[in-house]
């Protein structure tokens, strides 16, 4: 009887025996020989410890997230933030009546990140998660057209021609002007610049603007745009025209860093030109993929219109939001984050990293080949390069595959108009990035560019570009 037991179909483990999947060969099971189905649905169900490990061994094959020195994202997290996740797998964000603990606690992150962000009034200040900066930009920059619209109407303007005003931003912002209809003034870089330049938005902002994007943490080059200088030329703006501009602070990344370790930088609502800001929660906030935070400075920034009231235990829940149902598990993580690293906790995490970067740019500064765009210091815990030589024998893209078979992720891509003519590469060093790590990193690339040396290969993607040296 006992041996029947041990026997059994895998159906009757309990579903928690992952620790003991090893013990069973899926190799050669019958799954194991064949092919996944890729174009449609088996009819039969098959053993949940063969399907996971097949599709598991498939996504393993993505390479490894924590050599991928491209993305902003979390790509550590503590083992509580997977238990909060699990815990918290079947919670709906949007189901405020259902779930009003879920509800509380973001609105308690929204607070926290208003006292953070130095709101006048945190208690008072409006806000909301979203799926991340995007629906943020979205939600920010809706917020902007519905006041711009009700102040034209009021004065009894026209309303049809919205423009917003930035420099290098993240594609969102392309999105949402294309979405809704606003036309998106992207102010070319001027020469030697990494960002939005203040003298540059006085040619720029007219009657019809919505509002300025400045960006902390700029996604090109991880360098801080002059939030503080571009509030002061719109001052400046609107004592000389009238014209009274929002800003809006797109802190994607910095939001979560510039308060830990630049405290003395003023981005935030401590300038009242800043009216609504946005970060991403699984970037430097740590907490795992899928939440951003969008707030606004007093409630009156955000219009009334567009926010939906749904009816919350006999009260009313006010909700702002492009997505309906969406998990709760990471807002619940956040929370946890904020709670358990505390300020002195994200200041440690984003210093050791900020060390590193700096470290990692004077290392490659000494290398030879490149000019740095960004030195690790003073913004995003980053280094930004590109090649001293553009024309020499050296080409970022070929390094950058080279650094892939070493397994790392640095993309090379141009920068925006007008330096598209400059290609770069952008190296993230964030939490679970040691500094023993980083050195490794060094190493590869001190060898990837020796390797390149050797060959003299250029990105050969074609034969207009393999003869061109
Ligand atoms: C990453 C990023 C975004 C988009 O954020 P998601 O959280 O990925 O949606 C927007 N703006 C900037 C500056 C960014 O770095």
């Amino acid at each position: 009887m006992a041996l029947h037991r041990t026997a059994g179909t895998r159906a009757e483990r309990p579903a928690d025996a992952d620790a003991s999947d090893d013990d069973h060969d899926v190799y050669t099971s019958l799954l194991g020989g064949r092919t996944l189905p890729r174009r449609a649905m088996p009819d039969a169900p098959t053993d949940p410890f063969n399907v996971y490990r097949l599709i598991r061994d498939e996504l393993d094959m993505d390479g490894n997230a924590a050599q991928n020195l491209a993305t902003f994202c979390t790509t550590w997290s503590e083992p509580q933030v997977h238990r909060l996740m699990d815990d918290n797998l079947a919670k709906n964000m949007i189901d405020k009546d259902e779930y009003p603990r879920t509800a509380e606690i973001e609105s308690r992150c929204v607070h926290l990140l208003a006292d953070l962000w130095h709101a006048p009034d945190s208690a008072g200040t409006v806000g909301c998660s979203t799926t991340g900066s995007s629906e943020a930009a979205m939600l920010g920059g809706l917020a902007m057209k519905w006041r711009w619209r009700q102040r034209r109407k009021a004065a009894g303007l026209p309303a049809d021609r919205p423009n917003l005003v930035c420099g290098p931003v993240q594609v969102c912002w392309e999105k949402f002007a294309r979405y809704f209809d606003v036309e998106l003034r992207q102010v070319p870089l001027e020469s030697g610049a990494t960002g939005l330049r203040p003298s540059q938005l006085r040619d720029h902002v007219d009657e019809n603007t919505i509002g300025v994007v400045a960006v902390l943490g700029v996604t090109y080059t991880c360098d801080y745009e002059p939030v503080a200088e571009l509030a002061a030329e719109l001052d400046a703006v609107q004592h000389d025209t009238g014209l009274d501009v929002p800003l809006h602070v797109d802190a994607a990344s910095g939001g979560f860093v510039a308060p830990f370790v630049q405290p003395d930088l003023v981005w935030d609502f401590r300038l009242p030109r800043v009216r609504s800001i946005n970060s991403s929660g699984h970037k430097y906030g740590m907490a795992p993929l899928g939440v951003g935070w969008a707030l606004w400075r007093e409630s009156g920034d955000l219009p009334e219109e567009l926010v939906f009231r749904v009816s919350y235990l006999g009260g009313d829940m006010p909700t702002f939001a492009l997505n309906f149902s969406r998990p709760g598990g990471q807002v619940a993580a956040q929370y946890f984050l904020l709670l358990r690293l505390g300020r002195a906790g994200y200041r440690a995490i984003q210093q050791r990293c900020l060390d590193s970067a700096a470290r990692l740019a004077d290392e490659i500064a000494a290398m030879g080949p490149f000019t740095l765009l960004h030195d690790g210091r003073g913004a995003l815990p980053a280094v930004s390069y590109t090649l001293r030589d553009p024309d020499g024998p050296l080409d970022l893209h070929a390094l950058s595959d080279q650094l892939r078979m070493r397994g790392w992720q640095v993309p090379a891509y141009p920068l925006p108009p007008d330096r598209q003519e400059t290609v770069i590469h952008r190296v993230l060093i964030r939490h679970g990035m040691s500094a023993d790590r980083t050195a490794l990193f060094a190493e590869d690339l001190r060898q990837s560019v020796a390797a390149l040396g050797r060959t003299g290969a250029r990105h050969g993607s074609g034969p207009g570009t393999a003869f061109h040296h």
